[in-house]
């Protein structure tokens, strides 16, 4: 599916990608709902639909990953209830192999994430996935989603990458087909980025399930 010799960059997605979304799926539908609902004597179904409009109101812009909008329009401390779950963010089945086979070669990877900048915090707290690559982007530092084409101007200005000889990896397919229509030429999508969800249609991308199924081998080790 992959041939790695035309590969010298790869940028990869952090929730859902590497790391399991069930934490995330658990945060927004559960956990958040939940304290809402107390603070403001609501039942969780009402807490869930308020939150859920705010969604899809906000969908594929940087103000539905931006942690401070979200706790300036509940009246919650969002970071802080994210530490109260933090226990649960975990890697992948196979992202720490795939990670650390990655580290072996020659190629220089980056964290490229939606996510804020203090839950990228949290996150790599609890994970130490920081140790394994070049560098960790929040599309917040650039002020535009990875939905925007602006995004991937910054970053390439910043880290300077060839389009045509990058991977990137996604769950999220707005966001492939922006990296697409930018140029980068190795996309892959994530068919089963949260275990408590069965597989998702990832349309007209190649996707992964597991990162064995496209394991890099070190310079050297080859033959
Ligand atoms: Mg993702």
């Amino acid at each position: 599916m992959l041939n790695w010799e035309q590969i010298d960059h790869v940028l990869l997605d952090m929730d859902g990608t590497l790391l399991d979304l069930r934490f995330d799926t658990e945060f927004w539908l559960e956990h958040l709902p939940g304290r809402y609902a107390d603070a403001n004597e609501l039942s969780h179904d009402e807490a869930l639909a308020h939150i859920r409009t705010r969604m899809h109101a906000l969908s594929g812009q940087l103000g539905w990953y931006c942690i401070d909008e979200w706790s300036s329009a509940l009246g919650l401390d969002v970071v802080a209830l994210k530490r109260e779950l933090a226990e649960g963010i975990r890697y992948r089945d196979t992202a720490v192999a795939f990670l650390e086979a990655l580290a072996a070669t020659d190629k220089r990877a980056l964290i490229v994430t939606n996510a804020h900048p203090e839950t990228v915090g949290i996150k790599l707290h609890r994970t130490g996935l920081d140790r394994y690559v070049d560098g960790v982007v929040s599309s917040h530092d650039y002020g535009a989603a990875k939905e925007d084409q602006s995004f991937w101007h910054d970053l390439q200005a910043n880290h300077v990458f060839e389009p045509d000889r990058t991977l990137f990896i996604d769950d999220n397919l707005p966001v492939l087909r922006a990296a697409r229509q930018f140029g980068i030429a190795h996309l892959l999508a994530v068919s089963h980025p949260d275990s408590g969800q069965a597989a998702k249609d990832t349309e007209e991308f190649d996707a992964i399930q597991w990162f064995t199924e496209i394991m890099p081998i070190a310079r050297g080790n080859s033959e």
